[in-house]
C-alpha cells in the first residue's frame, strides 16, 4: 500500500533546524496523521506521496513549504503591559493565547519596555527551514469517520474527549 489521500498514515520523525538544533520528534510514539488533509505542513505530505511502510527518508523544506515566512504585521509593539493582568511577571519567551477577529492565536512576547511590551504572533517555526527524517510505520484505508472528521483516530491521532 502506497501513501496517498485519504490513508491514515503513522510516522516516527526528528524534525531539526538548519542548524541541527532538535525542535521536534515523534521519540518512538509513532505519530498517525490523514493523509492529504492539511494535517502536515505541505512540504512534508508532497514528500510522504507514494511512499510504503518501512520506506525512510530525510527531507528539508523550505520555510514557503513549512509554516511561511514571517510576516512583519503579526508582530505588534507597544502592547500596554495593563493587558497581561494577573501575570506575576511578564519576561520575554512567555507565550500567551491572544483573542483577535481571527479567533484564539498563541503569541509569544520577544522585547519588555518600562510601559509597554511587542508580542509576535508567528508561528514559532515560521521563516525556518526544517529537516525532517522520517520513518513509515504503517499505512492503512481512513475509516469514513476520520475522512469526514479530516484526522486520524487511534493510537497516535486525534483523541476526542
Ligand atoms: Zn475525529
Amino acid at each position: 500500500m502506497k501513501i496517498e489521500i485519504n490513508k491514515v498514515v503513522q510516522i516516527n520523525y526528528l524534525l531539526t533546524d538548519a542548524d541541527g538544533n532538535q525542535m521536534d520528534a515523534s521519540n518512538g510514539e509513532p505519530l498517525a496523521y490523514l493523509h492529504g488533509h492539511h494535517n502536515l505542513i505541505p512540504g512534508l505530505e508532497a514528500e510522504l506521496t507514494g511512499k510504503q511502510a518501512g520506506d525512510k527518508f530525510t527531507a528539508t523544506i523550505p520555510a514557503e513549504e513549512a509554516y511561511g515566512e514571517k510576516q512583519d504585521h503579526l508582530v505588534q509593539s507597544g502592547v500596554p503591559k495593563d493587558m497581561f493582568q494577573g501575570v506575576e511577571k511578564l519576561e520575554v519567551g512567555m507565550r500567551f493565547e491572544a483573542q483577535s477577529e481571527q479567533g484564539f492565536h498563541s503569541v509569544v512576547i520577544t522585547e519588555i519596555s518600562e510601559e509597554t511590551v511587542t508580542v509576535d504572533g508567528n508561528h514559532e517555526m515560521a521563516g525556518m527551514d526544517l529537516t525532517f527524517e522520517v520513518e513509515v510505520i504503517d499505512i492503512r484505508d481512513a475509516t469514513e469517520e476520520e475522512i469526514s472528521h479530516g484526522h486520524a483516530h487511534g493510537a497516535g491521532g486525534h483523541q476526542h474527549d
